[in-house]
């Protein structure tokens, strides 16, 4: 696990600039400043509730940081710790229920007899499983890796798009077999009730879902195959949030060319970091920490004249869909 670094925060604000819980309340204790500031004077879990839930982990702080402080690690660890004493998100009861991904591949072997037999340095006798030789030794074949994760977004909320994500892979030559697992447990994991699951897939079409699944992403797949696509400006790009300010020197340059080749909008500014709108988040549901998603949708269109709205995560088409007022695209709408 990444180390909880707050003692490296030096209180500079620059996470301050884009953090969508300051931009909605104007609250520096809601930030990972004021978060980090807290625990530096020792205060617990417990006595931040509000600062630990108001966080959408959209990761910018993470990406703007100078000393590097994991924030979003830090968030997720402050929610399971609230977690276990019983405070939980305010919005639990509102979100739908979501099943945790099975793993029992890595809980069969965590606590195993060979699991502790690797943890001495492999002294000592083998557990009978591994010493029983080759010859009688049956290894199970891994779990067939599915090749496309919808996420639940798409599933529940807009299964119109479906056909269309389905075209783009097979024109691209990819295998658009169905994940028949429900949803991927990314909200889980986000409410604090669960750790990261990261099985492996082949294309995941919602950023979300990375969260759990090593894989690649629809959107940036969408990106090196532009010429599959009508995109006539003046557009406003959606860029996902997350993947932008977690890998912002792999992520930003794929949707930078979008923008240099269009001449698009888009919600890439303030050094190259990405501002979300928080549907995607947890707090994107109903119950007292919900965020005003109508709100950071309006601010990230303030100056853009973009006649429609074109994206690549599900929860920001039906944020932008809803709110914006334009016609909005997801991106595999905009095939040739
Ligand atoms: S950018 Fe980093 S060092 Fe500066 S206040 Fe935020 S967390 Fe602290
Ligand atoms: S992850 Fe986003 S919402 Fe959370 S503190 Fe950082 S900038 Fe703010």
């Amino acid at each position: 696990m990444t180390a909880l670094n707050f003692d490296d925060c030096i209180g500079c604000g620059l996470c301050i600039l884009g953090c969508p819980a300051f931009e909605e309340t104007g609250f520096d204790v809601l930030t990972a400043r004021g978060r980090n500031k807290a625990l530096q004077a020792g205060l617990a879990a417990g006595d931040m509730v509000e600062p630990i839930w108001a966080c959408t982990l959209c990761g910018y702080c993470d990406a703007i940081c100078p000393t590097r402080v994991h924030n979003v690690e830090i968030v997720l660890h402050l929610r399971r710790e609230l977690v276990e004493v019983g405070l939980m998100l305010d919005a639990a009861g509102d979100t739908p229920e979501v099943r945790l991904k099975p793993d029992s591949t890595r809980d069969a072997v965590a606590g195993s007899a060979l699991a502790s037999w690797a943890a001495s340095g492999f002294s000592g006798t083998a557990p009978s499983s591994v010493g029983s030789g080759f010859s009688r030794t049956v290894l199970a074949p891994p779990p067939p890796r599915p090749a496309l994760v919808l996420g639940c977004t798409i599933r529940e909320r807009a299964p119109h798009l479906i056909p269309s994500i389905k075209e783009f892979l097979n024109r691209i030559g990819r295998a658009t077999d169905l994940c028949e697992e429900g949803c991927c447990g990314s909200f889980e994991v986000e409410a604090g009730r669960a750790m990261p699951a990261h099985s492996s897939a082949g294309v995941v079409s919602d950023p979300i879902c990375l969260e759990q699944y090593d894989a690649e992403f629809l959107g940036v797949l969408a990106m090196q195959h532009l010429d599959l696509f009508e995109l006539k400006p003046p557009f406003y790009y959606f860029a996902p949030h997350r993947l932008v300010n977690r890998d912002h020197a792999r992520i930003y340059p794929l949707y930078d060319a979008l923008r240099r080749r269009f001449g698009c909008d888009t919600n890439l500014d303030l050094n190259r970091l990405a501002r979300s709108t928080s549907a995607g988040s947890v707090q994107g549901m109903t119950g007292r920490d919900a965020r005003d998603i109508g709100a950071a949708v309006a601010r990230l269109l303030t100056h853009s004249r973009a006649e429609r709205i074109v994206t690549c995560s599900p929860a920001d088409y039906l944020a932008f869909r809803t709110y914006s007022g334009r016609e909005t695209l997801f991106i595999t709408e905009c095939l040739r």
